[in-house]
């Protein structure tokens, strides 16, 4: 006798009895994929108890063979997926089975599209496979003995999907996992072998454990002696073939077994090194982001593989972090089938896997590129702001990465980002020395920003950054191809290079005439500006700010501070346009020249994305020089 209770009755976690409504309604077109989860689910298990039994050589002994079984009863209207892999415990069944283990159906219905077919792809991606069994079953039984386990006993399972499940102990001499289903009415199409057999050939073929189902024509389980089992999936690695003999349908329906995802991938790339270190690897890009691309904690990345075993699910070692969302696997012939994931962390091998794999990948996507431009533009929309990270993340490759990122300049009709730092330089002016670049929180607020003025007169492009992103990538990419980025909202504009038809010989003029308003300003606005002077930047607006050379930009520091980021104070230099007219008017008005003060640098402000430290005061100094001037007019 154990300390547990033979028999309980438990509610499932409400977010499960949510999920499993919401399958039931919207994945009704693609019910067949239940098969593909409960087999994969099947799969990952012998998978685990391989890799425990590297280190406990008590759970495999040398015959044992993994794999999975399907059989039918027809009159008993079932379906049962049998496996001889880790199993679970009882507690493992109530965590795993009774709850939603990772991803929450919160973000899984965030997620939902509305779109069956996409969001069938989703269950996989969330993890929630198990349940889909409900989808074709009434109920569902399953008995489950964990590896390792010493007392002959198991888990009997059992839940009509209706808010509750039964946990029981059962006598079960062999450690493993069969999952029964109880066919629906009108479901009965999943009691035909040769439906079921469809079913795996189109998602399961390429697991490498054997897929076994009875001979017998009617697939039944007799009670007269064992079925004769038949292997019914190829199960032969496609990776370890040679690619000329692979098609094209070959690779993508592979991938979407490893991913589960139904939409093709943008390409692939499949290589073998030879030599000193041996191993293969078939990387795909997808054509979309996974719904975790921005989750620190997200598990899926390459496969690792040792010689054709399957030894973890890899994020971490075998990309970088900014290549997280090539999918594939690696299979080297070199390292121990024991390997661990602090192995993993310091050995060489791995390393140069990485590096190798990283420089494939930036090659493949160069010239996806240059030969396939549409699919590169899905891939810069998707993946763009990832790829960014890997400026300042990758050193090594960074003029590489620089060659493939895309941006929208003051040339874009959108927001779209499309041109390469390439094409901007093919159509710089001779005479110009810098690639000039905008960074603001939104493209709206960049491609509107005053500082663009003179630009856009003299007929220069500027790069309109808004991702966030963007700051790090400007902050570490200092040059391309010899010319200095250069933002233009930072430190004094010379564009005297590129101003021949000009004649700014009244800048001295200028400077004295101002001279005193100048001063005035700065009088008002010690405490809040470093500075106070007057530029040819601005054709159209009155005033901007500018951030001293040496300072961080006003959208760097906005963003450090909405992450909470302490900051020293930097004060930004206001800068005045003296050829504007509401410049010359106020000049000569000393009375309110405080208030106005006060106005353009509150305007400078606005104009770039900040917010006002004193809104009201703005609009209420606004309102007293309107009346003033409106009194004026009369
Ligand atoms: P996922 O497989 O994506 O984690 P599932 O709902 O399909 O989500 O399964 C939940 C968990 O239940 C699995 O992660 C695993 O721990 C456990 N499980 C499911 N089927 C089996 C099985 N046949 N053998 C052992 N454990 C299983």
């Amino acid at each position: 006798m154990t300390d547990t209770p033979q028999s309980e009755t438990l509610g499932f976690q409400t977010e499960v009895q949510q999920l499993l409504h919401l399958m039931i309604h919207s994945l009704y077109g693609h019910k067949e994929i239940f098969l593909r989860e409960l087999i994969s689910n099947a799969s990952d298990a012998c998978d685990r108890l391989r890799f425990e039994a590297l280190t406990d050589n008590s759970l495999l002994s040398e015959d044992d063979t993994l794999g999975v079984q399907v059989t039918v009863d027809k009159d008993a209207r079932t379906l049962s997926i049998i496996d001889n892999g880790i199993g679970m415990s009882r507690e493992e069944v109530i965590e795993h089975i009774g709850t939603i283990a990772r991803s929450g159906t919160k973000q899984f219905v965030k997620a939902l599209t509305g779109d069956d077919s996409k969001d069938a792809n989703l269950i996989g991606q969330f993890g929630v496979g198990f349940y889909s069994a409900f989808m074709v079953a009434n109920k569902v039984t399953l008995t489950t003995r964990r590896a390792g386990d010493q007392a002959d006993q198991g888990v009997l399972w059992e839940s009509s999907g209706q808010g509750e499940y039964t946990v029981q102990t059962l006598d079960r001499p062999q450690s493993g996992t069969e999952v029964t289903l109880h066919i629906r009415e009108g479901e009965d199409e999943y009691l035909e072998p040769i439906r079921l057999r469809g079913i795996i050939a189109k998602y399961s073929d390429h697991i490498s454990l054997p897929i076994q189902m009875p001979k017998e024509i009617d697939g039944d389980r007799k009670d007269d002696g064992q079925p004769e089992w038949e292997t019914i999936n190829s199960g032969s690695a496609l990776w370890a073939r040679p690619k000329q003999e692979i098609s094209e349908d070959e690779y993508n329906s592979f991938y979407s077994n490893l991913t589960f995802d139904h939409e093709k991938p943008l390409t692939h790339i499949h290589n073998r090194v030879e030599g000193k270190q041996e191993y293969t690897s078939l990387l795909f890009i997808p054509s979309h982001a996974p719904f975790d691309l921005w989750d620190r904690e997200r598990q899926s990345g390459l496969k690792l593989y040792v010689r054709r075993i399957f030894i973890m699910d890899d994020s971490k070692h075998l990309m970088p972090n900014y290549l997280r969302f090539v999918r594939g696997i690696v299979d080297s012939m070199d390292l121990p089938l024991n390997v661990s994931r602090e192995f993993l962390q310091h050995n060489k091998d791995i390393d140069k896997i990485r590096n190798a794999s990283v420089k494939k990948i930036l090659v493949q996507l160069k010239t996806l590129a240059e030969k396939e431009p549409d699919k590169y533009k899905i891939f810069w929309k998707e993946f763009g702001r990832a790829l960014k990270e890997g400026i300042a993340e990758d050193m090594d490759n960074q003029q590489q990465l620089a060659d493939l990122l895309r941006f929208a300049t003051t040339l874009s009709e959108s927001d779209e980002q499309i041109q390469s730092l390439k094409d901007y330089m093919g159509r710089m002016p001779f005479k110009q020395d810098a690639i000039y670049y905008l960074t603001a929180d939104s493209h709206t607020a960049a491609s509107q920003s005053p500082h663009l003025e003179i630009f856009r007169k003299k007929n220069i492009e500027v790069l309109l950054l808004s991702d966030t992103i963007d700051e790090w990538v400007v902050t570490h990419l200092t040059e391309y191809e010899g010319k200095p980025l250069k933002s233009i909202a930072k430190g004094a504009l010379d564009l005297k290079n590129l101003d021949d038809s000009e004649n700014k010989a009244d800048t001295k003029t200028q400077e004295k005439e101002f001279s005193d308003f100048i001063k005035q300003i700065k009088g008002a606005l010690k405490d809040s500006v470093k500075e106070v002077r007057l530029t040819d930047r601005l054709t159209d607006s009155p005033a901007c700010l500018v951030a001293d050379e040496q300072d961080m930009g006003g959208n760097l520091e906005r963003i450090l501070k909405s992450i909470g980021q302490d900051l020293p104070e930097h004060k930004p230099i206001l800068e005045i346009n003296p050829d504007h007219v509401l410049i010359k008017r106020i000049s000569g008005d000393n009375k309110q020249l405080d208030d106005w003060a006060q106005v353009l640098f509150d305007q400078a402000a606005l104009a770039e994305g900040a917010a006002l430290k004193a809104p009201a005061a703005y609009v209420k100094r606004i309102n007293a020089l309107i009346t003033n001037s409106l009194a004026a007019a009369k």
